[in-house]
């Protein structure tokens, strides 16, 4: 074979629905992992008798089926719906702090309503406001980007123009004043990076409208098995994939791709090129400087890196509840702050009073870890550059030590944790950095500033002809909006080709 139509670098979710999508529709395409097995952050691995969850906290945008979400729809079209077992989530959302504070929430509006009016009577009034808004900007988001209203107006979306550049504080500062309010109405910042202080307003309005009217979902088998199934999708339609193969370089001629060479030095021709790396990675790391234009690294220069994890996963010798594990997902709080000092803080190595997620996937799926047991994700999020300061001959003591000063956390809530501790695994950002390629390790790709939000993404097309991107680098993080990418680029390419045929 001399050559494929479109060459996929990386089998994350976007790579992996770019290069599923486009062989669906008969291109001959290639994809390129330099890991071992198709995911991305969407993978597991094993020790002892567990299989871990590398990422996937609560899966957005699935609805059920009697009233799909987006996600759902996306994946009946690429035909895996029907493989996957996914697994609802009986809960929202918990708060706990040391001092005993503890509230938890179903996803449903008037659980969630009634819960915080219930334990915050004082701002009963505001909290309907808050939730209004946070409907009204929604639903003005869905009809405008998702229904594509050929004619958005100020008049008809009022809440999305008044809203689209404040931030989640001002938000919080106009509506309320008990700083606990503040901090557990928006926990769910940490599955965006940055601190309500510095994060955009619609990312939390979202994120709280798409958990409840879609429910938080799991997969059985975690979200290895979703990967593996597109994966599988994408061979079942004449797709080639090479695994342990990572790419050295774009081949640019005359500002259009030809193709890539490999780690191995092969040199394989491609009129399309689909990168599921970073941003950052692919004109910086895999194209000679020559060929970026100008513009790019002008535009990339006004961005910053989104922070990375420090994350346990924890294999346990007792059923959830003899730990005290009672919902999915639980947020773990020591103090109250939700403002730039958060964000100082993960610069730091100590993991201090951050706050934490802490995930047990066994108490909405209890076949999810063997009979007997079962595991949890604990994630804070930290920066890439301060470990990267970290010198090799230290790493694992400060590994380590950061590790049991997190397990000492956990301890606050749980106090019997340490001893169901079967097999215990630890994750810096510099994992991260080695398992995804993504500068320092960042998770959540560029920061979601009000500047660089939602609006003002990269995007997934270059000045460079013939390439396209895949990723949370170029649009919104997170499993639902990543796998949408990888399909809309392969929308993007077939387009271009029926448009050329004419
Ligand atoms: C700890 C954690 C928790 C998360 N929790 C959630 C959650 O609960 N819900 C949610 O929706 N999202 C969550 N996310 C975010 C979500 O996982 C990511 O946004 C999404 O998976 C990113 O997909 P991607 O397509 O950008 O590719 P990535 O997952 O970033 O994968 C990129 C791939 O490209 C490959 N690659 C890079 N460079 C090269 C090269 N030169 N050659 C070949 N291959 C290369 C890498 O090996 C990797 O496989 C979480 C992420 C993390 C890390």
């Amino acid at each position: 074979m001399d050559g494929y139509d479109a060459i996929v670098i990386g089998a994350g979710n976007g790579g992996l629905t770019a290069s599923a999508g486009l062989a669906k529709k008969g291109l001959r395409v290639l994809l390129l992992e330099r890991h071992n097995i198709p995911g991305g952050c969407a993978t597991s691995f094993c020790r002892g008798r567990f299989e871990f969850e590398v990422a996937l906290h609560q899966l957005s945008g699935m609805g059920t089926p009697t009233k799909p979400g987006p996600l759902r729809m996306m994946l009946g079209n690429l035909g895996i719906l029907d493989q996957l077992e996914l697994v609802e989530m009986p809960d929202l959302y918990s708060v706990a702090m040391p001092d005993g504070f503890k509230i938890g929430f179903k996803p449903d509006k008037n659980q969630v309503i009634g819960e915080l009016k219930a334990r915050f009577p004082h701002e009963g009034k505001n909290i309907d406001t808050f939730f209004n808004l946070v409907y009204a900007y929604a639903n003005q988001m869905l009809a405008t980007f998702f229904f594509k209203d050929p004619a958005p107006t100020r008049k008809k979306y009022p809440d999305m123009y008044a809203y689209a550049f404040k931030t989640a504080a001002d938000v919080l500062d106009e509506l309320f004043t008990d700083p606990l309010l503040k901090a557990v109405i928006s926990v769910y910042w940490g599955y965006i990076g940055l601190p309500p202080d510095r994060l955009a307003f619609p990312y939390l309005a979202m994120i709280f409208f798409t958990y409840i009217e879609f429910k938080p979902f799991h997969i059985k088998g975690g979200s290895q098995a979703l990967s593996n199934v597109i994966a599988n999708t994408f061979i079942s339609h004449g797709g080639t994939v090479r695994y342990n193969c990572g790419v050295k370089k774009i081949i640019v001629e005359e500002d259009a791709v030809k193709g890539v060479v490999t780690e191995e030095g092969d040199r394989i021709e491609a009129r399309f090129v689909v990168s599921n790396a970073s941003q950052v990675s692919t004109y910086v790391g895999l194209m000679d400087p020559e060929h970026v234009p100008d513009k790019v690294p002008r535009e990339m220069r006004g961005r910053s890196l989104s922070p990375s994890a420090f994350t346990l996963f924890a294999g346990f010798d007792c059923e959830p509840d003899a730990i005290g594990f009672m919902e999915s997902t639980t947020f773990l709080l020591k103090d109250l702050d939700v403002s730039d000092r958060t964000l100082s803080r993960m610069r730091e190595l100590p993991i201090g009073n951050q706050p934490m997620v802490l995930s047990c996937y066994d108490v909405a799926d209890p076949e999810f870890s063997p009979q007997g047991t079962c595991q949890a994700n604990m994630v804070t999020l930290k920066y890439g550059k301060t470990w990267l300061r970290v010198p090799p001959r230290e790493y694992h003591r400060v590994k380590f030590k950061c590790a049991e000063e997190m397990l000492g956390r956990v301890e606050e809530i749980y106090p019997d944790i340490r001893w169901h501790i079967e097999e215990l695994e630890v994750a810096t950002p510099l994992t991260h950095m080695r398992y995804l390629g993504h500068p320092e390790g960042a998770i959540y790709g560029y920061e979601q500033y009000v500047k660089d939000s939602m609006f003002f993404q990269p995007g997934r097309y270059s000045p460079i002809h013939g390439l396209y991107f895949a990723s949370g680098w170029v649009g919104d993080c997170g499993f639902h909006p990543t796998l949408q990418a990888g399909l809309n680029v392969a929308k993007s390419i077939v387009r271009k080709l029926e448009k050329e045929e004419k």
